[in-house]
């Protein structure tokens, strides 16, 4: 059984934590590989030499546009072994082969656009009066630590990694348990082509090594990609010293169909929305906000799609995979039995068993109708397929409905009226919004995050460039030459 090795200080090394955690592939129950609990002092190592080697003058001496060289060399590597790549993702997500590709594509092009940004990130300078040069630079932050969820494992590393590079930090990541396999292999181009210390990978159960990042007194940022609860944890960890955080943490985003949509494409949005990587998706499209008048169609039409997706292995290349381990499949079985007893099921609420997977983790795309706007099932995460249906008569309460959750991450808005279209994106409180399509093709190049509980910072875009960053002013004072 291979044993995911972490990178620290330029050694590759196993955790020194005794037990085995198993990666699984959630399409068959097959264990992939396993990995070992980093341990305080090995946590402490990477922190140590990551600080050697950021400030060190081999690292100072490379070039803004050598290290942005380096990442579009790290794309064009990513692009060669992409199939490969899509099949570690594909089988340790369980997600389908066609949008692990698309995760492996994404790849690729953030270290293409923070490459190509690496040398393109200016200070200022500020007029104050004569005599004085004042400068406004642009120093990078030092240690970034990168703690990644399960749900998208090489895009997300690659979003914030690439970013960090680009503006000259160095590097830790900290993969999910459940799924190493792409990181790993990411690890492996990093430690030919980087100076040891610079890029590291961590592995370990987040409850134990997450922690041991987190807190310690020698990190300078923390970018977390996860739930709300872990995200207060990181929160609370980086407090104690002063870190800077990025939060990206997850959302009940609101689809909001009206009754003038185009149709089709609205259909098509939001089914797409919900069953894309199994709904394991913080921006995924959770609740369907629909039109009155546009309600019996519109939902007799979904039903009719749930109940003709292909439901199967992510390498059968399906329209939807398994959930991600046996933890979410408990919980969210549990939830829809309960759902179903109280009769808000429209369609789907149970488990599946694909035949020659009976170890896979597959449940039914649900739809649930009838349930209250202030109920959990309405108002928390499911992390699953699972879309809730609330009906609005007006454009205030459709307003009023897509605001009404803690989070605030994705809203879409299906109407061909551009004043409604206009109106409601100006007031829904949420970091991204998405007129008549939802997720505008990935977006690598805009701001992505979230309103409320679902982050601080944005990542995605130029503008994740300054999350690692540190702004210096320096005012020179220069005297007037004598003259013969
Ligand atoms: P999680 O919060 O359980 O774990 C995320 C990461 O944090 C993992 O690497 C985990 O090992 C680590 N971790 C766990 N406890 C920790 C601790 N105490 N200290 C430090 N690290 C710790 O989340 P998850 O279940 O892996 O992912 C699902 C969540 O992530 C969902 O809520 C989803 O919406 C969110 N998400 C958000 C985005 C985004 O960009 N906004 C993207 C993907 C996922």
């Amino acid at each position: 059984m291979q044993i995911i090795p972490m990178l620290i200080n330029g050694k590759w090394v196993q955790g020194d934590g005794q037990a085995f955690i198993d990666v699984v592939n959630p399409s068959t129950g097959e264990v992939l590989a396993q990995l070992k609990n980093a341990s305080k002092a090995q946590v402490d190592e990477a922190v140590q030499a990551a600080r050697i080697a950021v400030e060190s003058e081999e690292w100072r001496q490379v070039k803004a546009f050598e290290r942005g060289q380096l990442l579009l060399e790290l794309a064009q590597y990513i692009r060669m072994h992409a199939e490969e790549w899509s099949l570690l993702e594909c089988r340790d997500v369980g997600k389908p082969l066609t949008q692990a590709r698309a995760d492996v594509e994404a790849a690729a092009r953030y270290f293409e656009f923070y490459g190509g940004a690496a040398d393109k990130l200016m200070g200022d300078t500020i007029p104050i009066e004569d005599g004085i040069l004042n400068a406004v630079v642009l120093e990078p932050v030092g240690i970034t630590v990168h703690i990644v969820p399960w749900n998208y494992p090489l895009q997300i590393t690659a979003r914030s990694v690439a970013a960090a590079i680009a503006t000259g930090n160095a590097v830790i990541v900290k993969s999910a348990e459940d799924t190493p396999l792409t990181t790993h292999a990411m690890t492996q181009w990093f430690a030919r082509k980087f100076p040891k210390g610079i890029f590291q990978h961590i592995t370990g159960l987040g409850r134990e090594v997450g922690p041991l990042l987190t807190r310690h007194p020698d990190i300078n940022h923390i970018t977390f990609t996860g739930s709300v609860a872990t995200g207060i944890e990181v929160m609370k960890a980086a407090a104690q010293n002063i870190v800077p955080v990025t939060l990206e943490l997850g959302g009940k985003s609101p689809n909001i169909v009206f009754a003038d949509a185009p149709m089709e494409q609205a259909l098509e949005g939001v089914v797409r929305a919900i069953i894309q990587n199994a709904g394991q998706t913080c921006s995924a499209g959770a609740r369907l906000l629909i039109e009155e008048d546009a309600k019996a169609l519109f939902i007799k039409r979904l039903v009719d799609r749930f109940q003709t997706l292909k439901i199967g292995p992510g390498e059968a290349d399906v329209d939807m995979g398994p959930l991600l381990n046996e933890r979410q499949y408990v919980k969210i079985s549990a939830l829809l039995q309960q759902a179903k007893e109280d009769g808000y099921v429209i369609t789907g609420g149970d488990t599946l068993t694909i035949k020659g997977y009976e170890k896979g983790y597959y449940i039914q795309p649900t739809i649930l109708d009838g349930v209250d706007a202030d109920a959990e099932l309405a108002q928390e995460e499911i992390f699953g397929p699972v879309l809730t249906i609330l009906t609005f008569s007006t454009v205030e309460e459709a307003i009023a409905l897509a605001n009404g959750t803690d989070y605030g991450l994705v809203a879409g808005v299906w109407s061909k009226d551009l004043d409604t279209a206009h109106y409601v994106a100006s007031r829904v409180k949420a970091g991204q919004v998405f007129v008549n399509n939802y997720g505008a093709a990935g977006g690598i190049q805009m701001p992505f995050g979230g309103y409320k509980k679902s982050g601080i910072g944005r990542e995605k875009g130029f503008v994740a460039l300054r999350n690692y960053t540190q702004m210096k002013n320096i005012a020179i004072r220069y005297a007037t030459p004598e003259r013969t």
